[in-house]
């Protein structure tokens, strides 16, 4: 077992914290033009847990449907983006990985959405790269 992982939002109203015994079932850099809107940064990096994983310790986050099946959380006094779920199917948390108080702790595995890359944008890393939602084990897929 290892330490919780803790985090929260740039003004520190929304804390959160996420259950050390419960390993991340994917971590991923997501190009996907959405999260580059909701976030305003070239890509997001996203882990995700199963539900019961991610707890809240202060403060309550917004939420905003950005699709039928989509939920994105959000500090309503600061705006940080913090979760994402989807509404149907397995039950999953997504945590923006930069928004844990130590973002090194949970490195990205792979891409998704690749096919919406910005032409300028590039990571000198040899991790595996999906155009679309990802391989069939991603917690990813559209869908789920
Ligand atoms: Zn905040
Ligand atoms: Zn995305």
């Amino acid at each position: 077992m290892t330490d919780d992982l803790h985090g929260g939002c740039l003004c520190g109203a929304v804390r959160y914290r996420i259950s050390g015994a419960i390993a991340a079932t994917g971590v991923a850099y997501c190009h996907c033009g959405m999260c580059r809107k909701a976030s305003g940064a070239p890509v997001m990096a996203w882990a995700t847990f199963p539900a019961g994983a991610v707890w809240l310790t202060g403060g309550a986050p917004a939420s905003y449907a950005s699709s039928p099946k989509a939920l994105r959380q959000f500090c309503p006094n600061c705006g940080t983006q913090l979760f994402f779920t989807y509404t149907e199917g397995e039950p999953e948390f997504d945590v923006a990985i930069c928004t844990l108080d130590d973002p090194s702790l949970l490195p990205p595995r792979y891409h998704i959405w690749t096919a919406s890359i910005l032409p300028w944008f590039e990571t000198a890393d040899s991790l595996p790269r999906h155009t679309d939602d990802g391989p069939d084990w991603s917690p990813y897929r559209a869908g789920r």
